[in-house]
């Protein structure tokens, strides 16, 4: 198994309810090390850029106006099969459907407010570290 980095986003849901602390233990307790990481305002026009792929999906919309509705928390993770292991500790995209003891089963409000975000390839992953980070900005 190789090292590897994802791309994860601590969403507007989990930051209101400030929760970045309680996921940061579960991401460091399944072994991702957090190389980077920031607080930032999404504005409009980041959310639907990065949010592309679903531009046809029903729920655009609401998704990029939940995302630009209160701060998150952008976030570069390294572990062996990151990618792999941050969506087994994420949990299923719908909280109900969600594995018990994973971060959307403890703490998600909905299948849209699910609180945490994560890369679905390596491919993805570099592309949206990109999107939020300079390489200077990431230290392994
Ligand atoms: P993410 O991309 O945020 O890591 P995911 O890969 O599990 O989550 P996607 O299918 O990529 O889920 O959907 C992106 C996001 O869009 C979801 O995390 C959720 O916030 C929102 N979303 C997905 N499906 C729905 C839906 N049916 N209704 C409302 N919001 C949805
Ligand atoms: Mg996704």
């Amino acid at each position: 198994m190789a090292i590897e980095r994802t791309f994860s986003i601590i969403k507007p849901d989990a930051t209101r309810r400030n929760l970045t602390g309680q996921i940061n233990t579960k991401l460091e307790a399944a072994g991702l090390r957090i190389v980077a990481q920031r607080r930032i305002r999404m504005s409009r026009e980041q959310a639907e850029a990065f949010y592309g792929v679903h531009r046809e999906r029903p729920f655009f919309g609401s998704l990029c106006s939940f995302m630009t509705s209160g701060p998150v928390v952008v976030q570069v993770l390294e572990g062996e099969n990151a990618v792999a292991r941050n969506r087994e500790v994420m949990g299923a995209t719908n909280p109900a459907n969600a594995a018990a003891g994973t971060i959307r089963k403890e703490f998600a409000e909905s299948i849209e407010a699910n609180s945490v975000h994560g890369s679905d390839s390596a491919e993805n992953a570099q592309i949206e570290i990109a999107f939020f980070f300079a390489g200077c900005d990431v230290v392994g």
